[in-house]
């Protein structure tokens, strides 16, 4: 999904965007799976010449508990905030590149998600995980393995 922001830069003042990332562009990802699409609020202003883009995304996933496997659905609110340019020029990565002004939010809200979450999810901070002889989930009480 992309967004033509070209009237922040060239004119100062405050813009809004309410746009939906759609599930089909949220498919793919290794680990996580999006369950619907992402809601995003955007606020782009151009200040002095220096177009700022602040957003929020509402993200809801599937992930496994990375000790006992169970499936969890985690929703969450995100807060990002980016400086915008039409060419980067500068090598500078903090920067997103909207190139002729057109901004890709679904390239840019992933990867900010994606960032953002864990590299493994617990159930709970507990989780006591899955008995590794036979297999069975010690959250539900002791399987009776001798443990090795
Ligand atoms: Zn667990
Ligand atoms: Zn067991």
């Amino acid at each position: 999904m992309t967004i033509n922001v070209s009237k922040a830069f060239d004119y100062p003042g405050e813009y809004t965007y309410e746009e939906t990332i759609p599930l089909e562009e949220l498919q793919g990802l290794k680990g996580v799976t999006f369950t619907e699409a992402v809601p995003l609020k955007m606020l782009v202003s151009n200040k002095v010449g220096v177009v700022m883009m602040e957003y929020t995304a509402h993200s809801s996933v599937r992930v496994q508990c990375a000790r006992c496997l169970k499936e969890l659905e985690l929703k969450e609110e995100h807060h990002f905030e980016h400086v915008l340019v039409r060419e980067n020029d500068t090598g500078n990565d903090d920067f997103i590149t909207a190139p002729g002004g057109v901004l890709d939010m679904s390239e840019t809200a992933l990867t900010d998600i994606l960032l953002e979450m864990p590299l493994k999810f617990l159930c709970r901070e507990d989780c006591k995980g899955l008995c590794p002889v036979c297999g069975a989930d010690l959250n539900e009480g002791g399987c009776g393995c001798e443990m090795p």
